[in-house]
């Protein structure tokens, strides 16, 4: 669970997330939708503990990230792909942030081998496609075995192939009742992806309904 409330955060002159509130429920894929440049990094980045809210606050399982003893094994979030090292095997990035974390090494063979990626798991993540990169982003974020799963446009330079996969991977891991936020610019996306939608538009949200919802208001 994933609890949002008056949550705002300014750059300077820019307000980026304006008084948002929504809840994200677990045991259901719940997707973020706006433009670029809406405000979905930003909260995203503040659910990940990566930035801290200007004002209002936001909390997973019932406490704000930072309490958290473990925040890789409460929130998994996407790691950009470029944020880890290049010329790291994909293996060898994902037993550091195990060993950083305190996950088991063995969980690193099973996240590999569950985004698909066993069989380069030997090759530095440098040489990896966009694809590729996600889909290393995404062992990242199962490796903790989290209950909140956090993703950022997770299907961005994945082909149609990779979208599918993306889609049943959010599906599989919510119907094991765990909480999952994805966000998009596509509304086709997200229609296909979750069962409820939380609109974004230049900071403020604007609409929160399940799919069905907004497929009788068009
Ligand atoms: P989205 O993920 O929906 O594309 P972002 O959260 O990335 O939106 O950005 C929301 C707004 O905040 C944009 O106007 C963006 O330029 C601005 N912004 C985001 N991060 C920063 C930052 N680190 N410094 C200054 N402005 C930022
Ligand atoms: P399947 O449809 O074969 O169950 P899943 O993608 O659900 O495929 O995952 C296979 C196994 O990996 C399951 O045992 C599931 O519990 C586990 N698993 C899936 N996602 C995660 C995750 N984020 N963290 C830990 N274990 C996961």
């Amino acid at each position: 669970m994933i609890e949002i409330s008056h949550l705002t955060k300014s750059y300077g002159g820019v307000t980026a997330v304006n008084d948002v509130s929504f809840t994200v429920r677990p045991g259901i894929v719940t997707g973020f939708l706006g433009p670029n440049g809406a405000g979905k990094s930003t909260t995203m980045r503040i659910l990940m503990g990566l930035e801290n809210a200007s004002s209002g606050h936001a909390t997973v399982m019932g406490k704000p990230i930072q309490e958290h003893s473990s925040p890789l094994t409460t929130v998994g979030a996407l790691l950009d792909a470029r944020s880890l090292n290049p010329a790291r095997k994909a293996r060898q990035s994902l037993l550091a942030l195990a060993d950083t974390h305190g996950i088991p090494s063995s969980r690193v063979d099973e996240v590999l081998a569950l985004t698909g990626l066993s069989g380069v798991a030997d090759k530095r993540s440098g040489g990896f496609s966009l694809g590729m990169g996600q889909r290393l982003g995404i062992a990242s974020a199962l490796l903790g075995d989290p209950q909140v799963l956090v993703f950022d446009e997770p299907v961005n330079g994945l082909d149609p192939e990779g979208v599918t996969w993306v889609r049943h991977l959010c599906r599989n891991l919510a119907s094991e009742g765990r909480t999952v936020l994805i966000s998009s610019h596509l509304m086709s996306e997200m229609a296909q992806t979750a069962d409820r939608i939380v609109v974004i538009g230049r900071g403020h949200v604007l609409a929160d309904a399940t799919v069905d919802e907004f497929i009788d208001h068009v």
